[in-house]
């Protein structure tokens, strides 16, 4: 079984295939982690950047439900997954807190919260008067969501692969996987090192890239934008530290770290070019810190450190995960999206199921992007 990409993607499935005892290669173009992940804020919501009622609209309520609730159990199952491995990635319970903003006012959110509720997801309404004496923001009102996260995503990327490692799954850093050839008895993978793996299936998790020899699935690139701020004293952060993020567009982001920084993060664009996007990063941090004492004011932060990545997303905000037409045995990863921690333990646990010739019983929510 070979896994091309090693993102966080691709490290949650290698795991959860070692740990259900098959023999698994791990190959990545780079060091694993250079590709989104490593650029990841990981915020871990349950919540997709399309919200619920806009889904229902695009996919139907009953599927809409379905993948949010399959999203909330997925939070639930990687917290398990980290402490059943002993992984140490920083993992802290957070409540998740959309602010109203120039998407969806508060009564937008109030309809939002109400379908929530009818999907029995752990969210409810809160008005300004509530949002300023807990949270001590100043917005018209938001939706506060249970069930939330954050960790640091390079431990996590690390502590998974380690952890498959030792199950014997083998990694290899530096072999771009250039051409996929179907033998008739199995797949034939050749790389640009002039390497070769023979395998019975493979996980294509290259996240917004692609291999040219395979056809592209349906999705765009986003760009996005982060600072992490200097050190500040804990009793500066706001109260129960929650994650904060905006219902705008662009949005604002917001989230603590474990060594007391403030993570800020959004700014999205299509911008689909390296050295663009790098180019903007003095302005976005500019503008990210702007948005950020504006929504916490009194703190004057100051950034210590500003970045930018990209990820891919489709055009519900639902990943794609679906095998890939004429490549029979080929399985791709895609359109993770802004937050695809949640969709890439869904993807390891979809994969699982396929690998052993079963079918997840949420595999259909994912697989009809077409690729
Ligand atoms: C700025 C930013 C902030 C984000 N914030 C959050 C957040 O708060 N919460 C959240 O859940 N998500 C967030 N995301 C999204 C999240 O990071 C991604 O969904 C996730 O990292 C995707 O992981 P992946 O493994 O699918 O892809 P990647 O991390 O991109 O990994 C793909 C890997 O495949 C390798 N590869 C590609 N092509 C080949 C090839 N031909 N041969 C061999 N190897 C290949 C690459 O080198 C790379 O290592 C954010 C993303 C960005 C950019």
């Amino acid at each position: 079984m070979a896994i091309v990409g090693g993102g966080v993607s691709g490290a949650l499935i290698a795991l959860t295939l070692s740990r259900a005892g098959l023999d698994v290669v791990v190959i990545d173009r780079r060091q694993p982690g250079q590709g989104s992940t490593g650029a990841s804020t990981a915020m871990i919501q349950f919540e997709l950047d399309t919200s619920l009622r806009e889904l229902s609209g695009k996919i139907g309520a009953r599927r809409a439900f379905r993948a949010y609730r399959r999203s909330l159990k997925a939070v639930a199952d990687l917290k398990a997954l980290t402490a059943a491995e002993g992984i140490r990635c920083e993992w802290r319970d957070r409540d998740a807190v959309y602010l109203a903003g120039d998407n969806l006012g508060h009564r937008g959110l109030k309809l939002e919260a109400a379908t929530r509720r009818r999907a029995d997801l752990p969210s409810e309404f809160i008005d300004a008067d509530e949002l300023k004496s807990k949270y001590g923001v100043e917005r018209m009102g938001a939706i506060v969501s249970g069930g939330a996260g954050e960790l640091n995503p390079a431990r996590l990327l690390t502590g998974a692969l380690n952890a498959a490692r030792k199950r014997g799954c083998r990694i290899y850093s530096g072999h771009e996987v250039i051409e996929v050839q179907n033998t008739g008895v199995g797949i034939r993978l050749a790389t640009d090192t002039d390497g070769e793996i023979l395998c019975k299936k493979t996980v294509f998790a290259t996240g917004y890239e692609t291999i040219k020899s395979l056809p592209k699935g349906r999705f765009d690139i986003t760009s996005s934008w982060a600072i992490a701020t200097k050190r500040i004293h804990p009793r500066k952060f706001w109260p129960t530290r929650c994650l904060l993020w905006e219902a705008s567009n662009p949005y604002l982001y917001v989230r603590t770290t474990a060594d007391n920084r403030v993570l800020a993060g959004g700014e999205d664009s299509g911008l689909n070019d390296a050295e663009r996007r790098d180019a903007a990063i003095p302005a976005k941090a500019a503008t990210l810190l702007s948005k950020l004492n504006t929504l916490l004011p009194g703190r004057s932060f100051e950034i210590d450190y500003a970045w930018g990545g990209a990820f891919a997303v489709s055009p519900s905000g639902l990943p794609i995960f679906a095998e890939i037409n004429d490549h029979p045995g080929c399985m791709a990863i895609l359109a993770c999206g802004g937050n695809g921690i949640t969709f890439s333990l869904i993807a390891a646990q979809v994969v699982e199921a396929w690998v052993r010739g079963k079918r997840d019983s949420d595999a259909s929510l994912f697989e009809h992007a077409g690729v």
